[in-house]
């Protein structure tokens, strides 16, 4: 677990196994990603300093938050305040293809279908998880683009709340959708005012639009 700070606010991210490379279904090796989560664990690093204070903050007042190696989520981004999540997005290489039809069965989200000219995955079901990328006998199918799902507004408690999807960022944006991020923390979740408060007061719409382009 990462600590920092971020202005007065305490925040603690929590890292699945497969950062570690330990976990099958970590999509850590995809090209690029490590640069991307350096530009992330900087930014959050630089925001107020990293420590080990958290724990001297009550838990309910410190800003959550996981990153997860693959969509199976295992540090819970969903609960969490806000919630990192990797995927990609595959893409079948036609002239490797053989037809077998086997990335059709791995796909646990029914996400791909075999069409006249060899596979197709539907982006509306497809999660980013790249298991018919690692099963494909022939190599047949790339990483493509790969990016991190950014989830706000989730908590356990009381009353719990699964987080919203609030957008999908590549490489490019990242850094500075953090610093947003890292801004409407610092700025709007004073007290006990959270993502999921805010969410639920303001609405969906409007927090994304506030933390995106406030
Ligand atoms: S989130 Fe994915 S990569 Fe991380 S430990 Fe769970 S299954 Fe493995
Ligand atoms: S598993 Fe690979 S070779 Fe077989 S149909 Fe799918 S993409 Fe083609
Ligand atoms: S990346 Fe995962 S969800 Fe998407 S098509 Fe491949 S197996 Fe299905």
């Amino acid at each position: 677990m990462m600590q920092f700070k971020i202005g007065e606010h305490w925040c603690e991210m929590d890292f699945c196994r497969g950062m570690l490379g330990k976990c099958r279904f970590s999509l850590m090796d995809s090209p690029g990603v490590h640069d991307r989560l350096r530009v992330l664990l900087e930014r959050c690093g630089s925001a107020g300093g990293v420590g080990d204070g958290a724990g001297d903050v009550l838990p309910h007042k410190r800003v959550k938050m996981a990153f997860a190696a693959c969509p199976n989520g295992c540090t819970l981004p969903h609960i969490k305040d806000v919630g990192f999540v990797a995927e990609i997005c595959p893409r079948v290489l036609l002239e490797s293809c053989d037809h077998c039809g086997m990335c059709v069965g791995v796909c646990r989200e029914r996400a791909i279908t075999m069409a006249v000219g060899g596979p197709e995955a539907a982006r509306d079901k497809c999660v980013g998880c790249g298991m018919c990328m690692r099963d494909c006998p022939q190599q047949a199918i790339e990483g493509g683009a790969f990016r991190f799902a950014v989830l706000i507004g989730g908590r356990m408690g009381r009353h719990p709340r699964l987080a919203d999807r609030m957008c999908v960022v590549g490489d490019r944006n990242l850094g500075r959708l953090v610093e947003k991020l890292l801004a409407a923390i610092d700025g709007h979740l004073n007290g006990n005012v959270r993502f999921a408060d805010w969410i639920e007061q303001a609405g969906l719409f409007k927090v994304k639009e506030q933390v995106l382009y406030g």
